[in-house]
């Protein structure tokens, strides 16, 4: 297989740090705030990136690493906050689409979540993942973590750290999303617009309840569960 220059980008150190333990010839570049290393795991070309928190920082972190590095494929990895009931801590949620839930020009007569981009003003404006990496990285974590821990859904991104039962509620009637964060969304749509398949990958850190003061501290442990499953997939992948 040729060579593919696989663009990884985590919002917190917390979320890259392992991988960027594992890159071969290292490098840093630091542009706008942004922390970029670039290096190599087996024969591909790794640009690992720490956008920082929220929709715009991911935006901007990856039209960056477009233009400067012209990745062939684009993994968002993370935690996230499960809103569906399927869900526990610790569980893995592959994303299927993203929508973004607090965009809402709703009294314009708009769905909320309506983009104002495309024909479809009665529905949220979606980002679909790569239907084969996603059905490639179910097949290897299946292999070695259980099965009922994977999850394939949708994945709502905000501006927004959700941590109340009732918009938590919300957002999973709504949009029938699985899980929220703060980027994948924003990642999605500059990856589509940009024609670049792309996947997002996201740990469950905490039940976007409440229940903060445990699930703050876990962001370490639970960043951990998607690095694993993003280093399985980068060793066993594409070598
Ligand atoms: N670590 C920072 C703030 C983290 S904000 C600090 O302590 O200062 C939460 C991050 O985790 C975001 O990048 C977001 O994508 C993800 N996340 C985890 N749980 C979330 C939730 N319940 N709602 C929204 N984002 C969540």
């Amino acid at each position: 297989m040729t060579a593919t220059k696989i663009a990884i980008i985590g919002a917190m150190e917390c979320e890259i740090i392992s991988v960027k333990q594992e890159l071969i010839d290292l490098k840093e570049v630091v542009y706008a705030d942004l922390y970029i290393f670039t290096g190599r795991i087996k024969d591909n070309f790794i640009i690992l990136s720490k956008s920082g928190i929220g929709k715009v920082n991911a935006a901007l972190n990856t039209q960056y690493i477009i233009d400067s590095f012209k990745p062939n494929i684009i993994i968002n990895v993370g935690v996230a906050g499960g809103i569906d009931s399927c869900l526990d801590v610790g569980d893995i949620v592959i994303g299927t689409y993203l929508v973004q839930h607090d965009f809402d020009v709703s009294p314009l007569g708009y769905a909320k979540g309506y983009m104002c981009i495309g024909k479809e003003k009665d529905k949220p404006t979606k980002y679909y993942c790569d239907k084969n990496l996603v059905e490639k990285f179910q097949n290897l974590l299946e292999k070695s973590i259980s099965k009922n821990k994977i999850h394939q859904g949708i994945i709502a991104s905000g501006d927004q750290f959700i941590s109340n039962k009732k918009i938590k509620e919300e957002i999973n009637n709504y949009f029938g999303a699985l899980a929220v964060e703060m980027e994948g969304c924003a990642i999605a749509q500059v990856a589509t617009r940009n024609k670049i398949p792309f996947i997002v990958i996201r740990a469950i850190s905490d039940l976007a309840d409440g229940n903060l003061s445990k699930s703050h501290n876990e962001f370490e442990k639970y960043s951990n569960v998607s690095s694993q499953a993003l280093k399985l997939f980068l060793n066993k992948m594409y070598n």
